[in-house]
């Protein structure tokens, strides 16, 4: 079953204002199921499989991908996994602009349509909470805690600190703890009893995001945003009158928005990057993850754990094309393995 501990797919926007004033642009992406095609300038094909090809081009089509439809394929699988016991992890991954923070968090005052997967997430976790607790209130104890914070400059800065420390401007250190492993030293964690408490954390966290990149487009496009719900799930077993000692299970999800991936080096050929795509841990360096988050994600990619990566392209030739197709390049899955 190691094939369902990875799971990729990728997904096209719609023209920005900015492309359709321009006018005379060209979409030189098409998808067909699983298939994402990209046309080069020189008119020549080049086609890639993934598990999902997200169509959210033009809302028209009957194949369009919405909000709901992303969060249904890509996100609650692993929330299911996460009830499990599982670890699991979403990345977002593509161009500064391609839609990336619009997959991951959405347009959350533009109304429900709008929201992206944290927020689906978090909605849908808690009914399953509230589900499970109010069948077996006195074998279930579920406890869900959070935190956000931003990875910039390989520096960490606590999205959800309070006021008085000036949101976001701490900067913390990853340690490493000899049974749970890599850690944020003295980064918030909250208790979180309903959606509505999550929803005021994300609120103040896309806030505090939101702060630190004014002004600064490099720190908006180099940054890796991090949010993160520690699930544990107590529960006791009882066997005739007799009950058993509780068996706690936790969960860590880590769902996050990766820094434009325009910053990575050039230097690797297509070959190597597609080679690199198959194998979960050499991906996440070829996908430009520095190496704080590498360290804080070890434990939480590969092994038992499930992964998710959405490459979000633009369907644009106005892009450069070689960005375009090294995104796709990256996070392709491979059926034959290129090496032989
Ligand atoms: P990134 O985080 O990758 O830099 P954004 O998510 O901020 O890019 O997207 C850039 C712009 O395009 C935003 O205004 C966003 O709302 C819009 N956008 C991106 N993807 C979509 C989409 N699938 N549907 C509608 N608008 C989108
Ligand atoms: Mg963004």
């Amino acid at each position: 079953e190691d094939s369902s501990s990875l799971t990729v797919a990728v997904r096209v926007r719609p023209l920005n204002a900015r492309e359709e004033k321009i006018g005379n642009i060209r979409c030189v992406v098409s998808m067909c199921d699983k298939e994402t095609t990209v046309t080069k300038d020189n008119g020549s094909k080049q086609t890639f499989t993934y598990d999902f090809s997200f169509w959210s081009f033009d809302k028209h089509n009957g194949n369009f991908s919405d909000q709901e439809r992303i969060y249904k394929l890509l996100a609650q699988p692993l929330l299911v996994k996460a009830f499990e016991g599982y670890n699991t992890c979403l990345f977002a991954y593509g161009q500064t602009g391609s839609g990336k923070s619009y997959s991951i968090m959405g347009q959350v005052n533009e109304g429900r349509n709008e929201i992206g997967i944290i927020p689906r997430f978090c909605e849908e976790l808690f009914s399953r909470v509230d589900h499970e607790v109010t069948r077996d209130s006195e074998m279930v104890k579920i406890n869900v805690e959070i935190s956000f914070f931003e990875i910039y400059n390989e520096k960490i800065h606590d999205l959800l600190a309070s006021s008085k420390e000036k949101g976001g401007k701490s900067q913390l250190k990853v340690r490493e703890h000899p049974s749970t492993g890599p850690y944020v030293e003295g980064l918030s964690m909250y208790v979180v009893n309903s959606f509505e408490d999550v929803e005021g954390w994300i609120t103040l966290g896309n806030k505090n995001r939101a702060t630190a990149t004014t002004g600064m487009n490099e720190r908006s496009s180099r940054s890796h945003s991090v949010f993160t719900l520690v699930l544990t799930q107590t529960r006791t077993d009882e066997v005739g009158s007799q009950k058993n000692d509780p068996r706690r299970i936790t969960s860590k999800i880590n769902l996050v928005d990766l820094a434009g991936s325009e910053r990575q080096s050039q230097a690797k050929t297509e070959g190597d990057r597609l080679r690199e795509a198959t194998n979960i841990n050499k991906s996440l360096t070829t996908l430009g993850m520095d190496s704080v988050l590498t360290w804080l994600l070890k434990e939480s990619i590969g092994g038992n754990s499930k992964t998710a990566m959405l490459a979000t392209i633009s369907p644009t030739n106005y892009h450069k094309e070689e960005t375009l197709t090294s995104s796709i390049v990256n996070t392709a899955r491979v059926n034959e393995d290129p090496t032989t």
